[in-house]
């Protein structure tokens, strides 16, 4: 069974659910995988808390009462909060911080039978597009260890790219778990803002942030989007009040006819040659299924990137002012006052991309710049959402890039944030609409670097998604492909 690593979620959880593996058996699998902790993936591994799970899923399984996932591993981003292992969103300010909860994500995986690996690397609280900006060092993409893994959520994409896990969460709020899973050559998919519940996913920027699921395939993606997505009004006021969806049960549906939009501004000149190739070739598959490629427009493309680096940062600065070293995480050691205190704390705490987050968000928020940043902004994102919506009057899915490059090498874009922010240009306007978004593999450019194909759906059309997504899985084997060695 050495290749247990290897196996999908699906068929995990077949050999499980048949009992031809235990869940024990699997986690110590990947347990001994994880032994050094290749890439840098992981923050939090405890194997007494993985197997412990591990044995009552086996329990389950042999009374009967076992759930679709029983005992099939996943690992969760930094930035859901777990009471059994330690959570720090990659911010030394909560360095060895133990939440008393589960995120709503973690207990719903876990009563669907997953049993958690541990926590994985990020960006500190979600910033970032590189998973440079972790307090615990940089994640390596396993496709080429001098690479960034994409970011905010590095962690998750390398993981499951490198066999340490079949699955794992992720957060979205202007791209994080499809551009890293562009960037690792894995599947993700962002659902429609609100449809998964936000309590106790540390907050970043509370309107856009959204929970998902990263995997080797649409399917994969699938099994785990069912359990994650739900109403939780009594715990998360945004949470949707709408019941979730066997997501897996729709994914052979013809897509013949299925209009889909390739907006022009997607394919303008800052998009790489590699990159372009890679997913004309992935929509050639497309037609070749049946469906339609329609041109569209979405005009105000680029202005997303503006629009998304105030209203995120005005949230953030907001978000974050409950790390003040009173409650919970570090507290600096020496101070004159209780003012001192926080001005301290905060400033040992913080690292530097998060403290250019809070200033910018604290200064498009203040007397004076509110009506001529934030609320422009605003008026903006609402243009943006519309956009969509006459789109949508064309056609059923939207595709494109999901960033113009590929994976680019470490320390390339180091000290100019704003090279970093650019490169989101593609998966910002979706979250800005609150639209579901995915990425899949499309093929792979410069370097042997995968390139993820985005696809967006209207509100709610998350299984059309994972749908057309898993035709083109099935007419392609992008998503099968490994690192050397893996
Ligand atoms: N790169 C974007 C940022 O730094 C998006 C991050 C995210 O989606 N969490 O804010």
């Amino acid at each position: 069974m050495s290749e247990l690593h290897n196996l999908s979620v699906k068929a995990l959880a077949t050999l499980l659910q048949t009992k031809e593996v235990s869940a024990v058996e699997v986690a110590t699998r990947f347990l001994a995988r994880m032994g050094g902790n290749p890439h840098n993936a992981f923050l939090d591994i405890d194997s007494e808390v993985t197997l412990a799970q591990a044995r009552a899923s086996d329990a389950k399984l042999a009374d009967g009462t076992a759930g679709p996932l029983e005992g099939v591993p996943v690992a969760h981003k930094d930035v859901f909060v777990t009471r059994d292992f330690a959570t720090t969103a990659g911010s030394k300010i909560l360095s060895g911080y133990r939440s008393p909860f589960d995120a709503t994500v973690v207990q719903r995986l876990r009563t669907a039978g997953m049993v958690t690996l541990g926590k994985l690397n990020c960006d500190e609280f979600a910033m970032g597009s590189a998973n440079e900006n972790s307090a615990y060092g940089p994640v390596q993409n396993p496709w080429d260890t001098a690479r960034v893994p994409g970011g905010s959520s590095g962690g998750s994409a390398a993981a499951v790219a490198a066999g340490l896990a079949p699955a794992a969460t992720g957060t979205d709020t202007g791209g994080s778990i499809r551009q890293p899973a562009s960037f690792c050559g894995i599947t993700g998919i962002k659902p429609t803002y609100g449809r998964a519940s936000r309590y106790g996913m540390i907050a970043y920027a509370s309107s856009l942030d959204q929970a998902g699921p990263m995997a080797r395939s649409a399917e994969d993606c699938a099994l785990l989007l069912s359990p994650m997505c739900g109403a939780d009004l009594d715990r998360d006021s945004t949470s949707l009040d709408m019941p979730s969806e066997d997501f897996a049960a729709s994914l052979n549906n013809s897509i013949e006819g299925l209009r889909i939009g390739i907006p022009k501004e997607f394919f303008g000149e800052g998009l790489a040659a590699d990159v372009r190739a890679a997913v004309d070739g992935a929509l050639r598959e497309y037609e070749k299924l049946g469906a339609k490629l329609v041109p569209i427009s979405l005009p105000r493309t680029e202005l997303s990137i503006p629009v998304y680096y105030i209203i995120a940062p005005a949230e953030a600065s907001s978000n974050l002012s409950r790390f003040d070293g009173v409650k919970f995480g570090h507290r600096a050691k020496d101070y004159t006052d209780l003012v001192d205190m926080y001005k301290k704390t905060r400033a040992e705490g913080f690292g530097n991309e998060v403290k250019r987050r809070i200033m910018t968000g604290a200064y498009v928020l203040s007397h004076g710049y509110y009506d001529a940043y934030y609320l422009q902004a605003q008026k903006i994102r609402r243009m943006i959402a519309d956009d969509f919506q006459n789109a949508f009057k064309e056609c059923d899915v939207i595709a494109g890039p999901v960033a113009p490059s590929v994976a680019w090498k470490f320390g390339e874009n180091a000290g100019d944030p704003v090279a970093d922010y650019l490169a989101d240009i593609f998966t910002l306007p979706a979250s800005l609409a609150g639209l579901p978004g995915m990425s899949l593999p499309a093929g792979f450019g410069a370097q042997g670097m995968p390139v993820g194909l985005q696809l967006i759906g209207n509100y709610f059309k998350e299984a059309q998604l994972l749908n057309a997504a898993h035709l083109l899985q099935q007419a392609t084997d992008f998503h099968l492909r490994k690192p050397e060695g893996i």
